[in-house]
């Protein structure tokens, strides 16, 4: 099996909306091809002397597509002629707000893109805006793009996070708004963490932790009865399903053995931290600058914030989740969630009890489908 590694990168901190629970702290720094080819050769270096094979780029900002189309070109171009001199593979993937796209994106996010980008929206969406507007703005202009780039072909994956607003009108609702009237058939729904600062990322229902489970729960049902057999897609529950199966899947970052073995972050401005959550928002967790070292592979070995990302799985290995039946699947959850509500990397994720509520639903459906399967089976013999 090929050895992987993730390159979260953020081309620019610039960004054209002004969500309230962003945790990006935005600046105008852009990535030049300049920096961007000393950046790539150092990570690329580092996978020669790690021996991964294959590296996927996370392009995100700020807003990746306040950089032009054109940029993209030459950047493809570029990485390319640099991973085929030390044979290896790198694959790419887009994730944009969709309020600058136009048919000018259309030929890169095909060469590059694999004619696929992910994008955010919340229902009812409280939180999401453009600079100096409301709300109703960001969801107009943003379902005007997408149906744009679907009709031009283009697979859309969209990133929901759920609000005090999303609990009021329910799981049902929800589902019908992203699958029965924008006609999205793939997307996921991200627990909210009170990232950053700013007051408004304070009031997220992280707090209530009970209802948001229900609402997981009540959403899985509608997906399990109205989505799966249609072939629709919602993450995590697609994933868990196919894990609980025994079928090969892959599993959001957040439940991974540890994050910091496979993944990393790097800004416009060469600072390098374990995601996009931590790398404009948390300085004093940075592992470093890619532009003030020789060598990627030092930087990470010798960070000692990244040493202590590593000591945490161990950590709660021998405490908090020790006799959890599902700690070989979610391995004490997301260390930035952690950190956002209880100051501490050293502490299992908050919302374990969601996690725990959405696991064995998502293990008995399996069961069940399973046994489905076994009868009929037998009566076709
Ligand atoms: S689109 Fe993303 S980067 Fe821009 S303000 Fe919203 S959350 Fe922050
Ligand atoms: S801190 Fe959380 S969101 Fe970031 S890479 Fe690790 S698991 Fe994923
Ligand atoms: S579900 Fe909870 S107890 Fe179990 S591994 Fe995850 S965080 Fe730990």
């Amino acid at each position: 099996m090929k050895s992987h590694f993730s390159l979260i990168l953020l081309s620019t901190l610039q960004c054209n909306a002004d969500c309230d629970y962003c945790f990006e702290n935005k600046t105008t720094d852009r990535l030049t091809l300049d920096r961007l080819g000393e950046m790539m050769r150092k990570v690329l270096d580092y996978m020669v002397e790690r021996s991964l094979d294959a590296l996927t780029i996370y392009w995100q900002g700020g807003e990746a597509m306040l950089l032009p189309p054109s940029w993209y070109e030459q950047a493809n171009e570029m990485i390319r002629r640099e991973a085929d001199a030390r044979g290896k593979e790198v694959f790419h993937s887009l994730q944009s707000n969709m309020l600058s796209y136009s048919s000018r994106w259309n030929q890169v996010i095909a060469d590059m893109f694999g004619n696929s980008v992910g994008t955010s929206l919340d229902y009812p969406n409280l939180h999401r805006k453009l600079l100096g507007q409301g709300p109703e703005s960001y969801n107009q202009i943003w379902a005007r793009r997408v149906r744009e780039a679907q009709a031009a072909g283009i697979a859309i994956q969209v990133i929901a996070v759920p609000n005090q607003g999303t609990l009021d009108i329910g799981a049902e609702r929800f589902y019908d708004y992203f699958v029965e009237e924008l006609g999205i058939t793939e997307f996921q729904i991200n627990t909210p963490f009170p990232g950053g600062d700013a007051a408004a990322k304070h009031e997220l229902p992280v707090a209530d932790v009970e209802n948001l489970s229900r609402f997981y729960r009540e959403l899985a049902d509608i997906w399990l009865e109205r989505g799966y057999p249609r072939g629709i897609r919602i993450g995590p529950f697609d994933a868990l399903l196919q894990h609980f199966s025994h079928e090969p899947t892959q599993l959001p970052c957040i439940w991974g053995e540890n994050c910091a073995n496979t993944i990393v972050s790097i800004d416009a401005r060469g600072y390098v931290a374990q995601c996009d959550c931590w790398v404009t928002s948390y300085p004093d967790y940075h592992y470093g600058n890619i532009f003030e070292t020789a060598n990627f592979g030092e930087l990470l070995r010798t960070s000692p914030v990244r040493q202590r990302f590593n000591e945490r799985p161990i950590q709660l290995i021998q405490r908090d989740c020790l006799s959890c039946d599902y700690l070989s699947l979610c391995h004490g959850g997301c260390p930035v969630r952690t950190y956002t509500v209880h100051g501490s990397l050293f502490e299992k994720d908050p919302y374990c009890g969601l996690y725990k509520a959405v696991f064995g639903r998502m293990e008995r459906a399996a069961l069940e489908l399973a046994q489905t399967a076994v009868a009929a089976r037998a009566v076709a013999v």
